[in-house]
């Protein structure tokens, strides 16, 4: 936009603003009493006295004509009263504000009301409503409160009603006078004043005739008498002109008030440029234009960058294995964005997860994960951490499949949660091998059943609950009587055959719950939870006397083996492992001791 149009802008706002100031009146049609009538008769004309460089309110031209927004105004007035409006011409307005004072003119037609001017002139209803702007150069701070300006000069012409107001109102101020506007201006312009106060039409209008272009609007007096209510002043003596000259001032319609400023602010350059202003212009036009090249430039290439970018990230997720996603931070987790991988990993297009469509992507977590993925992310607000989950969904074909998720949050300016990014990626295969392994891990290979380590993590965890819940629970340690000699006598295999039958056996007579585990060659562990010592010495009874008669199968002739158990139970003495172990060993040394094939049952307080 050049600073012309810029002007413009202004303009148009400027006399925007002005109206909006202005009373609401239509056209009314004016009644004058025939007293009145009669009077204005009497008088056969108007004199008055105007500011001759007062513009573009009021100016007196080489030739004597009178215009401006006043005159304009003093015009419509004229007409609807059907009376003559006479200038008696002055040199400036100081001369006017004598010439009235002396009684040489009726009335001044556009000036302001003040205490000193109401010693010798009535008021009428304001004509023209505008604010009183502070004028400064470019560099000056805006102006919020005068009364802090320290050590600041400020230019007026003479006898105005702002110098009297400033006068009073900031004596902070350094005031000096001046003889014309355009003086006023000049003055600010070339750093000999620091500010004027003018009136904002006439600032815009005169900043954009006179090409001040190194000064600006810096802030406006809070009171609101610095806004000029521009009225006609009567002299005393003639005060019946008053409510004459209100009841024309009220016929002029909002609309005549719009052209008339229009008319005077619209100006066209009456002056030659100044080559220096113009200059400074093109240089000016040209630095925006070089710099607005280069912004053009750099832009082009960040876009093609940008571009670019966009383009490899939207390969990248289209081939991302698992799904990327962007949901928003809500209990379904509503989907805003799904990669393609999503019809993989979920059975569902991606169509169908957006916008929860056909299914949310909550419900298809399996529910026992559901309120723990809510904390995590819960947490995730706090710390602003990404973060990494791993649960198990249904797909749309019902199978379940355990998937990897890593998200964060995303933020607004304002640190509001604005949704989640994120990938989610199925690692069921994993899954799969880490369950083996960790099976692996805890069975033993030749029967089956659990080895020592899961069954010390499975003491410990029941040594950990009856102490917590008050549960009683048992053990069982078994030994094969003899098995050397079985070794011994139908070879290892044999043996190990025997093992796995032993192991079925026992296996085959016990409860789900309990825990039966092969703990050393021949010896075995059973753990009997909500069993108390004589349940246990039962339990051991019965399966000793199953053993004795389920025979071993054998090539030749089938045999049988005989088994002692040791039995204790969990009593509150207790607080390691180790110390049950003792205990039952020693219940199960004391049967081998005392003939084998039986159970002996033992507690911490009977060793
Ligand atoms: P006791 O009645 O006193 O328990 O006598 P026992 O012979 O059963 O006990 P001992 O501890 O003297 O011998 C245990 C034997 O179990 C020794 C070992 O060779 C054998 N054995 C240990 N593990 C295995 C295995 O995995 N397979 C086979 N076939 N034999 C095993
Ligand atoms: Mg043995
Ligand atoms: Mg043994």
């Amino acid at each position: 936009m050049s600073g012309r149009a810029v002007l413009n802008v202004g303009m148009r706002f400027l006399s925007v603003v002005a109206i909006m100031f202005l009373p609401l009146s239509s056209a009314i049609a004016m009644e004058l009493t025939a007293q009145q009538r009669a009077y204005l008769d009497r008088l056969g004309k108007v004199t008055m006295c105007v500011d001759p460089d007062w513009q573009p309110y009021e100016h007196m031209d080489e030739q004597g004509n009178f215009t401006g927004i006043a005159s304009d105004l003093v015009e419509i007035i004229s007409q609807r009263l059907g009376i003559p409006f006479v200038i008696v011409p002055t040199v400036d307005w100081q001369e006017t504000l004598v010439v009235s004072r002396e009684g040489g003119c009726m009335l001044i037609p556009f000036l302001n009301q003040t205490t000193e001017r109401e010693e010798w002139l009535d008021f009428t209803e304001p004509l023209f409503v505008a604010p009183n702007v502070f004028i400064t150069r470019n560099e000056h701070d805006f102006i919020s409160n005068p009364s802090e300006l320290v050590d600041r000069t400020v230019v007026l012409p003479h006898g105005t009603s702002m110098e009297e107001f400033l006068r009073r109102d900031y004596p902070n101020l350094d005031i000096i006078t001046v003889d014309s506007e355009h003086a006023c201006y000049r003055m600010v312009s070339e750093g000999k004043a620091d500010m004027t106060l003018r009136s904002l039409t006439i600032a815009a209008y005169t900043i954009r005739k006179d090409g001040w272009f190194n000064l600006k609007i810096a802030g406006q007096p809070p009171e609101p008498h610095y806004v000029n209510h521009l009225r006609m002043g009567v002299l005393k003596e003639t005060h019946e002109l008053t409510d004459i000259l209100n009841k024309a001032i009220l016929t002029i319609t909002p609309r005549e008030r719009e052209e008339i400023i229009n008319r005077h602010v619209n100006i066209e350059f009456v002056q030659a440029v100044d080559l220096a202003w113009f200059i400074r212009l093109i240089v000016f036009i040209g630095v925006l234009l070089t710099v607005s090249f280069y912004w053009n430039h750099r832009l082009k290439n960040a876009l093609a960058a940008l571009r670019e970018t966009e383009r490899s990230k939207s390969v990248l997720i289209a081939n991302i294995p698992g799904m990327a996603y962007r949901c928003l931070y809500d209990r379904d987790w509503t989907m805003q964005f799904v990669s393609r991988g999503c019809r993989e990993l979920t059975g569902y297009e991606s169509e169908e997860l957006v916008d929860n469509r056909v299914v949310s992507y909550n419900s298809l977590i399996v529910p026992e994960y559901r309120e723990s993925i809510v904390e995590q992310w819960e947490k995730a607000r706090s710390s602003k951490l990404p973060v990494e989950l791993e649960y198990r969904i249904i797909t749309a074909d019902k199978t379940v499949k355990w998937v990897y998720e890593k998200g964060v949050l995303i933020y607004d300016d304002h640190d509001n949660v604005l949704g989640i990014e994120g990938l989610i990626i199925d690692i069921s295969d994993r899954k799969a091998a880490e369950e083996k392994l960790s099976y692996l891990a805890a069975t033993d290979e030749l029967t089956g059943l659990w080895n020592r380590r899961h069954f010390m993590q499975a003491l410990q965890q029941e040594i950990l609950r009856a102490r917590r819940y008050g549960q009683p629970f048992s053990l069982l340690m078994l030994d094969i009587d003899h098995f050397k000699a079985i070794n011994d006598r139908f070879g290892h295999d044999v043996g190990d055959a025997t093992l796995r039958h032993f192991s079925m056996v026992i296996t085959g007579n016990i409860r789900k719950v309990d825990i039966f585990a092969r703990t050393g060659g021949e010896e075995f562990m059973l753990l009997l939870p909500r069993t108390d010592l004589d349940g246990a010495y039962f339990i051991a009874e019965r399966l000793r006397k199953y053993l004795e008669t389920s025979p071993i199968p054998a090539d030749l002739d089938p045999f049988h083996i005989s088994v002692s158990i040791g039995v204790t139970v969990y009593t509150p003495e207790i607080a390691e492992p180790d110390q049950m172990l003792k205990i039952v060993d020693d219940a199960l040394y004391e049967a081998k001791k005392t003939g084998r094939n039986r159970s002996v049952k033992k507690t911490l307080t009977s060793i």
